[in-house]
């Protein structure tokens, strides 16, 4: 199909969530979309066109044109690009957090949270023109010098999960359009519409048409952009088993990949820790978002004698936790993304108790607003290391605990699981955090900390079944990744002291 032949979404009657190609909302011509629903209420609220393999050739087609023409935008007009859309992106937060408490279901404030934490990455990467600055070394020889310098790669693409739809596109395209690259985002086919307001942005805040681009879709389109000779880079962010399937097929078609998995975040609790602050703060990391984050903390790790009162603690602020509609101001946590990933998650329980573990709260059995794709907190105690509600990611509003005798046992807990996202350590003692921040196998460590997500600054990533490729997202990992060194040699002789030499060139 030939770009030219996008209709304008105007002219579709039914509630549709469209592509966004060459700066305008256009609404593919595959016939395929999936439902969009909100999760409060269980209503279907539209359906997102899912792109062919020939609309994502369309696209990255324009998104090529727009790359070689971005590329020479000098450094300050993209940083004067990312100053506005971080202008107007601050300005509409609250009516962006709508959006996606809309179609995720959390709650408003948490959606806020999500899209400060984007805006972060967007400040980072308006100050491109230090942060691309490369080095110069005057006289590496006799009349010769040598600088280094960072291209954009061209067109890159971000494939980007249900959980943040607002937070981790921002984790990608700021740099990567910083970088003088034309971005194309595939963001989950479950709550879509955050990224057409994002690209509305863009357009206002002075982004040539095509350098971002909005690619609805499912695996076709995923993989469509994953084979493209085009596409020279792709970000991933969701669940372990396609972040495999990203990187390795990324990578076998010659691109850069970076792609990040799933997660089981252990919180270690000392048995000098503060009980009370440890469960606020467990409890905050396990049930915001009714789980659904990467950097939640799903199993707490409990030394000695601290596991009682912990369990008690932690137990005794769950009832006092209000579930409901997210756009409500007193909710505290909202529903599940949908009803078949809802009765996962409570399948998860069931197993947890046939397996042996005891059931302290029941999520299941908690009174719960219906027509939603709901499910109340749980609390599982003597979890052990074969159960699946240990294995697994869950992914909802389940915390499970697992008690230990010493710190040493806790942390070689730790460093077996698979999973090496997260970890926190709550202790009084700083000797013990200190150790644990040297010895433990995971890439982002809280100390008293219970969701580490890193400031823009530094970079987001995890090890180990977390994440596939070399480089963590965003910071200045993220100006590495959307970008290539070149190194100059360069030397101005006069051409009277020029002779040939076909000796290998030696510095003198
Ligand atoms: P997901 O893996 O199901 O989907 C992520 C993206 O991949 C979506 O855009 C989806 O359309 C696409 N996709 C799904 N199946 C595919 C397939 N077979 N082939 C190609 N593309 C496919 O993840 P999700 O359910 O949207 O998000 C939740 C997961 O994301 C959790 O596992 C969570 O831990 C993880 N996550 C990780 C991080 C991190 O930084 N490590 C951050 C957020 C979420």
């Amino acid at each position: 199909m030939s770009p030219g032949t996008y209709r304008d979404v105007m002219t579709e009657p039914t509630p549709r969530v469209s592509l966004w190609i060459d700066g305008r909302k256009t609404l593919g011509i595959s016939g395929r979309t999936a439902p969009v629903f909100n999760p409060a209420t269980g209503q279907r609220s539209a359906d997102v066109e899912l792109a062919s393999v020939s609309e994502v050739n369309g696209a990255v087609a324009k998104a090529v044109g727009a790359a070689k023409s971005w590329r020479q935008s000098s450094l300050s007009q993209r940083s004067a690009v990312l100053f506005a859309f971080r202008e107007l992106l601050h300005g509409r937060t609250d009516e962006l957090a709508a959006v996606v408490t809309a179609e995720h279901g959390k709650v408003l404030s948490d959606a806020a949270g999500e899209i400060g934490r984007g805006l972060e990455n967007v400040e980072f990467a308006a100050g491109a023109p230090h942060l691309l600055k490369g080095g110069f070394s005057e006289q590496v020889s006799a009349g010769v010098d040598v600088y280094s310098i960072r291209q954009p790669l061209g067109v890159v693409a971000g494939i980007t999960p249900f959980n943040f739809p607002v937070m981790v596109p921002l984790w990608m395209c700021a740099n990567a359009i910083a970088c003088g690259n034309a971005f194309i985002l595939k963001p989950s086919e479950k709550d879509p519409s955050a990224s057409l307001f994002l690209a509305q942005l863009w357009k206002e805040a002075g982004l040539p048409d095509g350098v971002f681009t909005v690619v609805q879709g499912d695996k076709e389109a995923v993989d469509a952009l994953l084979t493209h000779a085009d596409v020279a880079a792709v970000s991933f962010v969701g669940s372990t088993p396609v972040a495999r399937h990203i990187y390795e097929t990324g990578t076998a078609h010659g691109k850069r990949v970076q792609a990040l998995g799933g997660a089981k975040n252990h919180a270690l609790v000392l048995p000098d820790a503060d009980v009370e602050m440890a469960a606020d703060a467990v409890v905050s990391a396990a049930y915001g978002s009714a789980g659904e984050r990467c950097m939640a903390l799903s199993v707490a790790v409990a030394v000695g004698t601290v596991a009682d009162p912990l369990v008690d603690a932690i137990a005794a602020r769950l009832p006092k936790l209000v579930i409901g509609d997210g756009t409500h101001p007193d909710t505290d946590m909202g529903p599940l993304i949908t009803a078949e990933h809802r009765d996962r998650v409570a399948g998860y329980i069931g197993a947890g108790v046939q397996q042996g573990a005891t059931l302290v709260v029941d999520g299941r059995q908690e009174e719960v607003p219906t027509g939603g794709f709901f499910l109340g907190t749980t609390l599982i105690d003597q979890v052990t290391p074969e159960m699946t509600v240990y294995t697994d990611e869950i992914f909802g509003p389940v915390l499970c605990v697992v008690r230990v005798d010493t710190y040493e046992r806790g942390l070689a807990l730790i460093n077996a699981n698979p999973y090496a996202n997260g970890t926190a350590i709550f202790t009084r003692d700083g000797g013990a955090a200190r150790a644990f921040q040297l010895d433990v196998e995971v890439g982002m460590v809280g100390i008293n900390v219970p969701v580490p997500v890193p400031v823009a600054a530094y970079s987001f990533g995890g090890w180990k079944a977390s994440l596939f490729g070399d480089a963590h997202m965003y910071g200045a990992e993220g100006m590495s990744f959307y970008t290539r060194g070149k190194v100059v040699t360069s030397r101005w002789p006069d051409p009277a002291t020029s002779t040939v030499d076909l000796g290998f060139p030696r510095t003198r």
